[in-house]
């Protein structure tokens, strides 16, 4: 089903490419990294074209639920332990920033997109020591935070992280009008890249610097991306007659749950799982019967799904794509958090293309090494990318990914196929849906 963006949305469509094109910068993929990175060069003089596979915002973003917020689960006691109070600081404030960065941006554009300051709650029923510890670590690092142990949520907590002034908005109402001022190609997926050459379905664009927004990188090498991050997919309903909060919420229990309202909606999200884990189905079942336990009398008006890669350390890659291509970029690794993230990557990359210092760019580099949050979820991630591959090449009966050819499981839920290795998905016809595979399935076993 559609989000209730996309119910109550409609972008305006772009023509495909015709033919070949030169220009500075080629943006590839049209979901909210790439409409924001494209926005920002071509503010800073740069020619700057985007290329996109089907629709703009066609992608996750259009599935999102759009809190825009430094709060990314408990993560500002790990980074202070693990990489420094420096580093943990920059983090900070390149988020904090960002969220200061679309107030100014849609001030300054004049976008009516529900954009509006908030607090943000990372809440749970259990624990209460370490939400203590992230609100007096996200303070050092500068944020705004307190920690409470009441809330407005429908059942008691232990405790939760406050942190002030967060935002959320209406993402296409945001893209549909910023992407106006850009040079965009729908119905334009690009097949290949190679040096400074983009081929696409509809044409070949030389680009001196090109962009890869895809969500999930479509080019395994270089690069390795498909060795550093992996899928996680999650569920949302859209409710009336539900509840008013005063903030945004996100649950750091397992099975935690996520609320912020839109307008007299409210989206309550969750059931997250390893895309290629919901072989059993009853994700939407769970978020049903919580609807019924908090909120009688409410009324359902959509369902729906999304994913996010998940990168190894918790640090989104943004920046060049591989050190032998140097005028290649990347922006993925968001882990559910894509909002400030796209804006990061939207300063980060147009600041290395047309020269500026960014104090984030060492932090968020595709090419760094943080051991101290990396070695274990990068070797359990090639651990089961290992197992997927041997299951689709040794198995007989394994409905292969076109990606590398890792055994597909089914998603009972969403009646598709998904990868459990990379996260491709495809649906009962074998058509693709979501990448990093770009072809569906060949052949489906009868
Ligand atoms: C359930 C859920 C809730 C979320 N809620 C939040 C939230 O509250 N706050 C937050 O900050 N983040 C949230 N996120 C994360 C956020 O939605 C994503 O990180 C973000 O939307 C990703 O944007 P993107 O531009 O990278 O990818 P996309 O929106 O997927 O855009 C990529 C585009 O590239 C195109 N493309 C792919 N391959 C090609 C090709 N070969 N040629 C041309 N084009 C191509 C695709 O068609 C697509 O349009 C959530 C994620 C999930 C799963």
């Amino acid at each position: 089903m559609k989000s209730i963006w996309s119910m109550n949305t409609e972008i305006e469509k772009r023509e495909a490419l015709i033919g070949g094109l030169k220009t500075d910068v080629a943006v590839i993929g049209a979901g909210m990294a790439g409409i924001l990175i494209a926005y920002h060069l071509q503010k800073y003089g740069v020619q700057v074209v985007v290329l996109e596979a089907d629709r703009i915002a066609g992608g996750e973003t259009k599935n999102t639920t759009a809190k825009i917020t430094s709060q990314h689960g408990l993560i500002y006691q790990n980074l202070i332990k693990n990489l420094g109070k420096e580093q943990a600081r920059l983090y900070a404030e390149a988020n904090e920033r960002a969220i200061n960065e679309y107030e100014t941006l849609i001030t300054k554009e004049n976008i009516c997109c529900h954009f509006m300051r908030l607090p943000a709650y990372l809440y749970s029923e259990k624990e209460q020591l370490c939400l203590e510890e992230e609100a007096k670590a996200a303070e050092i690092l500068g944020i705004s935070s307190r920690f409470c142990t009441e809330s407005n949520l429908p059942f008691a907590i232990k405790g939760a992280v406050c942190f002030e002034h967060q935002a959320q908005f209406q993402p296409l109402e945001f893209i549909s009008a910023l992407s106006k001022q850009l040079t965009i190609y729908e119905k334009t997926r690009v097949l290949s890249v190679k040096g400074h050459m983009i081929y696409t379905e509809r044409g070949d664009v030389f680009a001196d610097h090109i962009v890869f927004a895809t969500h999930y990188p479509i080019i395994n090498v270089p690069g390795l991306y498909f060795m550093r991050q992996h899928q996680e997919r999650s569920y949302v309903l859209a409710l009336a007659n539900a509840q008013k909060l005063d903030g945004m919420y996100y649950g750091i229990d397992k099975n935690g749950l996520s609320f912020r309202n839109f307008e007299d909606i409210l989206l309550l999200g969750g059931s997250g799982h390893r895309t290629g884990e919901n072989t059993m189905g009853g994700a939407y079942d769970f978020l049903r019967i919580k609807a019924n336990e908090y909120y009688n009398g409410h009324k359902e008006l959509a369902y729906w799904s999304a994913q996010d890669c998940i990168p190894h350390d918790s640090i989104p890659f943004i920046g060049r794509y591989s050190r032998i291509r140097p005028y290649w970029y990347v922006a993925t690794g968001f882990k559910k958090w894509g909002m400030t993230s796209s804006m990061i990557s939207a300063k980060i990359i147009s600041d290395e293309i047309t020269g500026e210092k960014n104090p984030y760019k060492e932090l968020f580099s595709p090419q760094r090494f943080h051991y101290g949050l990396s070695h274990k979820k990068l070797v359990k991630d090639i651990g089961i990318s290992i197992k997927g591959l041997a299951r689709g090449h040794f198995l007989r009966k394994a409905v292969k990914c076109p990606h590398m050819g890792c055994e597909l499981h089914w998603n009972k839920d969403e009646a598709c196929f998904e990868c459990p290795c990379h996260g491709s998905r495809f649906n009962d016809k074998g058509e693709l849906l979501d990448d990093p595979a770009q072809n569906g399935i060949k052949k489906l076993p009868n």
